[in-house]
């Protein structure tokens, strides 16, 4: 099992350093944010560590992410919250903190501290079937 001693997500596997679990399977680890930025902040983390999402191979991603719907649901039922976003940081400038791909599943509601700036442009002619054309290109 791939596991970096230094990180944080992994001692929490390694059930040397505590964490509230939500589920565990072979593939993957949902735990209580201990920072919640609303309660019932949940994440989901694979069980191998990698950095970023980038780094996984697809089937550990999907054997992962199999469990988000049901723990999108069971986070909505139990703190009756309006909605949910799921968010992913990826990279320090994307807000990652933590060294270990972990996915937040945070509940929302009206007068929630979580707030989102989403500042949405727009492509000139051309630009979005060239940058379609190209990101198909690199998959
Ligand atoms: P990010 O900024 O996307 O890397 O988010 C890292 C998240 O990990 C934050 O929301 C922290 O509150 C959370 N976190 C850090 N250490 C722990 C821990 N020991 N147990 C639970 N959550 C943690
Ligand atoms: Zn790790």
């Amino acid at each position: 099992m791939k596991r970096d001693s230094d990180c944080i997500f992994c001692k929490i596997l390694d059930g040397k350093i505590p964490a509230n679990k939500v589920l565990q399977d072979g593939d993957s680890l949902a735990f209580m944010d201990i920072g919640p930025l609303a309660d019932g902040h949940v994440l989901l983390i694979p069980s191998e560590h990698y950095v970023t999402l980038d780094e996984m191979p697809a089937e550990s991603a999907a054997a992962m992410l199999k469990h988000l719907p049901a723990l999108t649901r069971a986070v909505q039922k139990v703190t009756g919250c309006e909605g949910v976003n799921v968010l992913q940081n990826n990279g320090k400038i994307a807000g990652q903190l933590v060294q270990h791909v972990h996915f937040h599943i945070i509940p929302r509601d009206v007068g929630g501290a979580f707030q989102f700036n989403w500042p949405a442009g727009t492509y000139p002619p051309g630009r979005a079937e060239s940058l379609a054309g190209a990101i198909s290109d690199a998959l």
